[in-house]
């Protein structure tokens, strides 16, 4: 298939649109995202899984842009926690909590546990130019600190340590996140189906 000149991503995270922006400039690929559209709206995801939810905002904005369209979805899944919070990440601490809220609730359910093993999984789904479904996975395996450490980047990244550092994410450069990432690894797959 022909590498496409053009692709939609399905947010308005600039985290997320300069981490694919970097990673596709190589390819001369122009990136589109839902901030060049007025209005654009939520996809609400209501979807089990993760993978539900990345095709559904992905094949939403095909429809809408007639583009090749991308779009992630990301849990952070502790293993004391049974796999939780998982698809319910950006909503832990309930509807609309922010970020520091859904740290501290972690925090929270985690305390006195010594088991502290998590992941970050994300999935990305990409439908390209003639309609077709295409999967992505990245996994980062790592650990909750007991406390929030470091400013950089955003979410859940002050608490999780990923394995082999001992630095929390929000600690690390963008470069250097993005190279052991969870969300870098699906994008380098997704970079090698493109080639
Ligand atoms: P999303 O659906 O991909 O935006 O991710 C769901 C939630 O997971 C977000 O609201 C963040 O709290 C968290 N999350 C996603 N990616 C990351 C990351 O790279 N670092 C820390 N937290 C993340």
């Amino acid at each position: 298939m022909k590498t496409p000149d053009i692709l939609f991503l399905a947010s308005g995270n600039t985290h997320k649109i300069s981490e694919l922006n970097e990673v596709l400039q190589p390819l001369d690929i122009d990136l589109k995202s839902t901030l060049d559209i007025s209005d654009p709206g939520d996809v609400e995801e209501d979807q089990p899984d993760l993978q539900g939810n990345a095709l559904k905002k992905a094949k939403h904005w095909y429809r809408e842009t007639g583009l090749p369209s991308l779009a992630d979805d990301t849990g952070l899944e502790v293993d004391a926690l049974d796999g939780s919070p998982g698809v319910y990440s950006a909503r832990y601490a309930g509807e609309n909590a922010s970020y520091e809220e859904n740290t501290q609730k972690l925090l929270k359910e985690l305390q006195g546990e010594s088991d502290r093993s998590a992941q970050f999984r994300t999935v990305i789904a990409f439908i390209d130019q003639s309609g077709e479904e295409h999967l992505f996975e990245g996994v980062c395996r790592g650990a909750i600190t007991t406390e929030k450490r470091g400013e950089k980047g955003f979410g859940y990244d002050p608490v999780f340590v990923p394995e082999e550092y001992n630095r929390t994410f929000a600690e690390l450069s963008s470069e250097e996140k993005n190279s052991i990432s969870h969300r870098g690894i699906a994008i380098q797959k997704f970079l090698r189906y493109l080639k």
